[in-house]
């Protein structure tokens, strides 16, 4: 490893911001979970369900498969903050899985979960890209 691991209080701070995060990514994928299932109930005319119209079934189908997408995000993002949870037990948070540095301060603000630095990261999606 090139650098030293993040001081435990550093670390100690990303994981309540990763644990603040998995709480809302479970929220959100149970609440779109329970909206998929009023969806699905919406023709047998569930008058609760505020967020389909029930004049355009269309729509809701549409609407379904794009939640089920939205679903596939957040699980995947969900998957990612464990990983960083897992990282942060292990003390190899905060460092790029590629060259051993640092992630940047800035980074991992804004994507906690992040694995790889800045200059990684786009070699990376420059890579997948080909
Ligand atoms: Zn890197």
């Amino acid at each position: 490893m090139a650098v030293e691991r993040l001081p435990d209080d550093v670390l100690k701070q990303y994981e309540d911001v990763l644990l603040k995060e998995r709480e809302d990514s479970l929220m959100l994928i149970s609440s779109m979970n329970e909206s998929q299932k009023k969806g699905s109930k919406n023709s047998s005319g569930d008058s609760s369900s505020y967020a389909f119209h029930q004049a355009d079934q269309g729509t809701d189908t549409a609407e379904l498969e794009k939640q089920a997408h939205l679903i596939d995000i957040e699980s995947k993002k969900l998957k990612s903050i464990n990983e960083a949870l897992k990282r942060v037990h292990n003390k190899t948070y905060g460092i790029c899985e590629i060259c051993g540095e640092y992630i940047q301060n800035a980074r991992l603000k804004i994507i906690p979960y992040a694995r790889f630095c800045v200059g990684c990261k786009s070699k990376e999606e420059k890579r997948k890209k080909k």
